[in-house]
């Protein structure tokens, strides 16, 4: 069966000069791997007095870039001026970011803003893993007659998150599949990663859960960027990221049930993923105690400790629906190895 084209959009994090604008965006073009140009205009920044883009003064460097390339162009709308001076330009899409999309009064306002427009709407997911404000963002548009509706799933924050800037947690975007079928999900791995090193890894994962296409940060010259500069990519690095991805093919025999099974089975896959996760921020918990331990001179095995522990979990096994052979297999090996790391740490 004949492998459905995903949608490739690109362009820098944010819209800094005309120079930059036109020569990352004539480079992407070059590679023949773009389908949409992006740029943000108006910078949501985490704290004051850090780069907030140009505005509306970035709006003609876009409408430049589309003219030279033939590319379409898509910006980040946030209020109701965003969309009014974005529709000064005719801008061919927009997107409503991570933040936005956590305010309920924010989503109503760009919504409003929008009402009736036929361009594509892409909605990003909410900062926190909340499905229900992912959909009631989508929900706010469709109320106000949007009919072109994506998704993009750029990661969930949250404190400590390991190597990636946002958690990934592939299950929720699969559920927010599951409850909006008709709607095409691309992933966002730049905002994911934070770091480009990452971003083939997650982007191949998303490919393989089928996503739709992707939304990925390019510069000119990504140290030089004045926000996200560790994880955008160069053009040419942009292009073999897309070059290297594997596209598996749909199942061409595909009943209803191979279609379920293969869904479940992703999500089997990506909880998976994420137990390990966890269970390795744990040793490494564990390996802080074990630091603290050593410096006190305080032995390593707190039985009464790992008794409550154990108590406590076993006694949730009924509410788990797991068994509580299966329960205490799980903590002792855990108990075990956690013992391991700090075993170590005490003979540093
Ligand atoms: C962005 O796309 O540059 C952006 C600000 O993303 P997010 O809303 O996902 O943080
Ligand atoms: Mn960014």
């Amino acid at each position: 069966m004949e492998q459905k084209r995903p949608l490739i959009i690109s362009g820098p994090c944010s819209a800094e000069s005309r120079e930059q604008v036109l020569s990352t965006a004539q480079a992407l073009a070059a590679t023949g791997k773009v389908d949409v140009l992006r740029a943000g205009i108006w910078k949501p920044r985490t704290k004051p007095g850090n780069f907030e883009g140009y505005g509306i003064t970035a709006l003609p460097w876009l409408a430049e870039a589309r003219e030279i390339t033939g590319l379409p162009i898509t910006t980040e709308v946030a209020n109701a001026k965003h969309v009014e001076d974005a529709s000064k330009f005719d801008l061919d899409m927009f997107w409503v970011g991570a933040r936005t999309v956590s305010n309920p009064f924010s989503m109503q306002e760009v919504a409003e803003a929008l009402r009736g427009t036929d361009k594509m709407v892409y909605v990003k997911n909410p900062v926190s893993a909340d499905i229900d404000l992912w959909v009631g963002g989508v929900e706010r548009l469709m109320a106000c007659g949007i009919k072109n509706i994506g998704l993009i799933h750029r990661g969930f924050s949250g404190y400590g998150a390991g190597d990636l800037r946002n958690a990934p947690m592939w299950h929720l975007a699969l559920e927010m599949r599951r409850r909006m079928p008709d709607l095409p999900m691309i992933c966002d791995p730049s905002h994911i990663c934070g770091n480009r090193q990452y971003i083939q890894d997650i982007a191949q994962q998303a490919a393989d859960l089928g996503y739709d296409g992707f939304m990925i940060e390019s510069h000119i010259c990504p140290e030089k960027a004045l926000s996200d500069s560790k994880q955008q990519l160069t053009p040419e690095d942009f292009a073999k990221v897309i070059e290297n991805i594997k596209w598996r093919a749909e199942k061409s025999d595909s009943e209803s049930f191979q279609n379920a099974i293969l869904g479940l089975r992703e999500q089997i896959d990506s909880l998976d993923r994420q137990i390990l996760q966890l269970i390795a921020q744990r040793m490494n918990v564990a390996e802080k105690i074990g630091r603290i331990k050593r410096e006190n001179n305080v032995r390593i095995l707190q039985t009464i400790r790992w008794e409550s522990i154990a108590e406590r979990t076993l006694a949730r096994s009924a509410s788990l629906g797991l068994s509580v052979e299966f329960l205490q297999t799980l903590l002792d090996a855990i108990h075990v190895e956690s013992i391991n790391h700090q075993n170590k740490i005490m003979k540093e």
